[in-house]
């Protein structure tokens, strides 16, 4: 992999794939970490004279125009965060970009509308994405990649513009590829992860090859309920995908077979409605009745989860342990935030939420080895997994 340094970007046009994919809330960005995380590459480049033009994607509009999922207010932090300005175009492609980009001086950036808003970005037909990848790539003399959250995607630009200019990755690409790459070859034992959230099959896959690389596997959130009902009690009203138990009980006989320790809750903070007051009670992990839903992990469970922790050398932590969002249902991510912020280990979290919800609680990123920006794709690289978006990298 190429770094930023090798490439010669005085007066040039460079293509960045930034990930700028923030929590919103109301028109308002809810954490600007991502943004932030952004700013050493962007800023690298934009003294060495470039020109930079930065593409990102906002959540989901699956090919359309969501005047809600705009950039346009991306642009705008973004510029606060650089201090210096950020034109933003809202064409992708075609003659009012080209102007745009034109119209840059050395130094200048120009950041682009929502990559999603078209089609063929995501789309599962290479040709159409080349399409859009031959678009972008006519903007820029190099392509540099350092939006790590993306990396593991096939999408036109990530993978297929960086095929037609000459490419490199970016500092946090880097940075968070050299974390990852030492969490799978060389980990300090014992090596615990920390399990949660709410994308329960989007995890579920991970886990199983999670367990030929890890000592111990803890999991809380809204995923810890499919694995209590593997273990044949009874769940309620908390989330459950049900098509996904017969594969928790496969993983953990896979687990006890290879000596890994599945820690699950003990206690869960039950409510009777998803809202922030609901009426609530803290009940056995093994007992939860109908009529109540799982919010969050227990007092013992904290208490258990943090004693599995305080010998681990390695902790990778992904998925918030319950509704944090909601101040009666966050004391349990809380707990494990402040405990893996006080270990001497090294303590890595990775997910969106996860990365959010530590600095909600006011905790600094820097009393942890690493927060990564990335959630689905840190967890393909723990599996072992080639991501896309590096592969094309190595081999260009
Ligand atoms: P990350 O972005 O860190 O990977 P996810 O996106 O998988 O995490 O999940 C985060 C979401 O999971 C949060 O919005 C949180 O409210 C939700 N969550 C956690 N525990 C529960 C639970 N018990 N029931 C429902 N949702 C939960
Ligand atoms: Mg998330």
């Amino acid at each position: 992999m190429r770094s930023i340094d090798d490439l010669d970007v005085s007066g040039q046009r460079v293509l960045v794939r930034a990930d700028l994919n923030v929590p919103m809330s109301s028109g308002e960005i809810s954490d600007d970490g991502r943004i932030r995380a952004s700013v050493p590459t962007l800023t690298a480049l934009a003294d060495r004279g470039a020109r930079v033009v930065v593409m990102a994607h906002l959540g989901r509009p699956k090919g359309k125009i969501v005047p809600e999922l705009s950039l346009a207010p991306v642009a705008t932090r973004l510029s606060e965060l650089l201090q210096r300005p950020v034109e933003f175009s809202p064409a992708l492609t075609g003659p009012d970009v080209q102007a745009a980009v034109s119209a840059l001086d050395d130094g200048g950036i120009l950041l682009l509308e929502n990559v999603r808003f078209d089609p063929r970005e995501t789309s599962k037909d290479r040709e159409r994405r080349q399409r859009l990848a031959a678009d972008l790539a006519s903007l820029a003399d190099a392509y540099v990649s350092d939006g790590f959250g993306v990396v593991h995607r096939e999408q036109a630009s990530v993978t297929d513009v960086a095929q037609l200019l000459p490419n490199a990755a970016g500092r946090l690409v880097e940075s968070e590829s050299r974390v990852f790459n030492r969490l799978i070859s060389d980990p300090d034992r014992p090596y615990a992860v920390v399990l949660g959230g709410a994308k329960v099959s989007d995890k579920l896959g991970v886990i199983g090859n999670l367990l030929s690389r890890v000592d111990r596997i803890l999991v809380g959130g809204g995923m810890c309920f499919t694995f209590l009902a593997a273990a044949g009690h009874p769940v309620g009203d908390s989330l459950l995908e049900a098509d996904q138990v017969e594969t928790v009980r496969q993983v953990l006989a896979d687990a006890a077979d290879r000596g890994v320790e599945v820690v699950l809750p003990v206690d869960i903070v039950v409510a009777r409605e998803f809202s922030p007051d609901a009426e609530k009670a803290t009940v056995a992990a093994d007992a939860i009745e109908a009529g109540w839903m799982g919010m969050d992990i227990g007092p013992q469970t904290i208490e258990l989860f943090a004693e599995k922790l305080a010998d681990a050398r390695t902790v990778v932590w992904n998925g918030p342990m319950g509704v944090f969002e909601m101040p009666a249902f966050a004391a349990g991510t809380q707990a494990i935030a402040e405990a893996l912020a006080d270990t001497s280990s090294f303590t890595v979290i990775g997910g969106g939420d996860s990365a959010a919800a530590i600095r909600a609680f006011g905790i600094a990123d820097d009393r942890y080895s690493h927060v990564s920006t990335g959630g689905g794709a840190s967890l393909e690289f723990l599996e072992g997994k080639q991501l896309p978006g590096l592969a094309v990298l190595e081999d260009h």
